[in-house]
């Protein structure tokens, strides 16, 4: 028995289970992928539990083809396939190769980020690349931060720390002023200002900080969907004279809807002027700190206190892959705890750089390598013009869709999405729009041949593209839009009656 389990670890003993093992997964993997030619198969949830039910986790199959076999079964052929030219809908990039070698990687040695002792050359890489980051952002010589495991942890964490900064500098006047401040009564008082159209991890996070989730205050945007200074002025404004703390802005680098950039440079005016924590989110447009031409378009952002990046969302990278950055490494101090067993305060007196210092995860995988195999295989301006096709692309997409009568489209993305709707002729049939367009999305993903997302605008069913896949070509789009007109004009078809139609006149 206890041979079996052995047989199956990972050590010198094993390398030739090891390679014949990951050799067989990944010709699985490369096998589906070349005869993949739709990016879902449209299963249902109901479908596919049953499958996975069935399976008996107490009888082990022991042998690895059989296991492969029976995950083809019950996850590859029904997996939603982001490297598809059709798969249009979320966030989702397809993958650069050079960052699935460093996933295998990364994975077989399993090194832990939180301190040197189970990292060393890891923590030193994870460190480069920061500051690489950190550097395109422009945040200056005292930067630092750390990899997370998504945008939503950024954030998260950003605005921990900007909420410890806020509470530090206040307590800091109440008590020159002879009455100190509790953090009980602090908390309460505290409000973040984000964008309407930013993300929902903002609020999750007002809830994990001790605030309501209210404690967001939205502010106005304009017809591109981009924060209105004048807004948020006068917010900060009404925040002073009700005497609640603003403990952080929350600028949106590319929201996930509208792909709108905030007005980077009059918000940090703004923040500087009140002295508020500014946070700019770009998880989805941070790819353009890549780009050979677009780099621009994130002017401003070096102003920021704080800022996220979701590497796998713009930078072709696995999933996870992302980090948090600080204009101040000092700050980091409020993720730092010494515990006797990992990090004792005696190892930052030595130097030794134990990332978990700066970090809310302890254990953490070694996400930095995909990266660092990327830049130096590929290079960055290799993924900024990846990242500037698929901008270009939502640019045509937009075009095509404002010349196609059979839609409406809403703003034109500074990114790479596009929020449209199937625009039914006025009458019986536009009352239906809502449904229409909540329809042919869904018998979209039904039949496979495409995923599309939804999303609302002022209240309606509107439908959207992400667009993150240089090979989908603007016939596939067309081709795309010909099937949701169909599915939506069908749908209609069957609601309208000829009696209705001819009442309409
Ligand atoms: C996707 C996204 C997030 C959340 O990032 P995850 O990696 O999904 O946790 C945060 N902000 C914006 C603007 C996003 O688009």
């Amino acid at each position: 028995m206890s041979f079996q389990g052995r047989s199956h670890l990972f050590n010198d003993r094993n390398v030739d289970h090891y390679r014949r093992s990951l050799t067989d997964g990944v010709e699985r993997v490369a096998s589906r992928i070349s005869r993949a030619e739709r990016p879902f198969s449209g299963i249902t949830p109901a479908a596919l539990a049953p499958e996975i039910s069935a399976i008996d986790l107490e009888q082990p199959l022991s042998d690895p083809a059989a296991a492969l076999d029976e995950l083809e079964d019950v996850y590859l052929r029904d997996a939603v396939y982001f490297h598809h030219p059709r798969y249009l809908a979320h966030l989702n990039c397809p993958v650069v190769i050079p960052a699935l070698l460093g996933e295998a990687v990364l994975t077989a040695v399993n090194s832990s980020l939180d301190t040197w002792d189970q990292s060393a050359g890891g923590t030193l890489i994870e460190r480069r690349l920061i500051d690489w980051t950190a550097r395109r952002i422009g945040l200056g010589e005292s930067a630092d931060g750390v990899f997370t495991s998504g945008g939503s942890q950024s954030n998260f964490q950003a605005l921990l720390l900007a909420r410890e900064e806020a509470f530090a500098k206040a307590a800091a006047e109440a008590a020159y002023a002879g009455n100190p401040l509790s953090k009980h009564d602090f908390l309460p008082r505290l409000r973040i200002l984000a964008s309407e159209a930013g993300h929902f991890s903002v609020q999750k996070s007002a809830k994990m900080l001790g605030l309501g989730m209210d404690a967001v205050i939205p502010v106005e945007t304009d017809q591109d969907r981009r924060m209105r200074p004048a807004a948020l002025a006068r917010e900060l404004e009404r925040c002073r004279t009700e005497d609640l703390a603003v403990m952080a802005v929350v600028a949106t680098a590319g929201t996930t809807d509208f792909g709108s950039i905030d007005p980077l440079p009059r918000i940090a005016d703004l923040c500087e002027w009140a002295g508020v924590w500014l946070h700019v989110d770009a998880a989805y447009g941070c790819g353009l700190l890549a780009s050979p031409t677009r780099r621009h378009l994130l002017d401003g952002i070096e102003r920021a206190d704080s800022v996220t990046v979701d590497y796998h969302k713009s930078f072709f990278q696995p999933v996870s892959s992302s980090a948090v950055l600080v204009r101040d490494a000092a700050v980091l101090r409020h993720a730092t705890y010494y515990a006797d067993y990992l990090n004792p305060a005696r190892m930052a007196e030595q130097r030794i750089p134990n990332q978990v210092d700066k970090s809310i995860q302890t254990t953490r995988r070694f996400d930095a390598l995909k990266l660092w195999l990327t830049l130096r295989i590929m290079g960055a301006d290799a993924i900024g013009e990846l990242f500037d096709e698929v901008v270009d692309r939502a640019a045509q997409a937009y075009d095509l869709l404002s010349r196609d009568p059979r839609f409406e489209v809403v703003t034109k993305s500074q990114l790479s999405t596009v929020v449209f709707r199937y625009l039914p002729a006025p009458g019986p049939e536009r009352e239906l729009a809502d449904d229409a367009n909540l329809h042919a999305r869904e018998a979209l993903a039904a039949s496979g041949d495409a995923v599309v997302a939804g999303t609302k605008v002022d209240g309606h069913h509107y439908l959207k593209f992400t667009l993150l896949n240089p090979e989908t070509s603007l016939d596939d789009i067309a081709h795309v839009l010909d099937l949701l007109a169909d599915h939506a004009g069908r749908f209609i078809a069957e609601k309208v009656t000829p009696e209705q139609r001819r009442k309409a006149g």
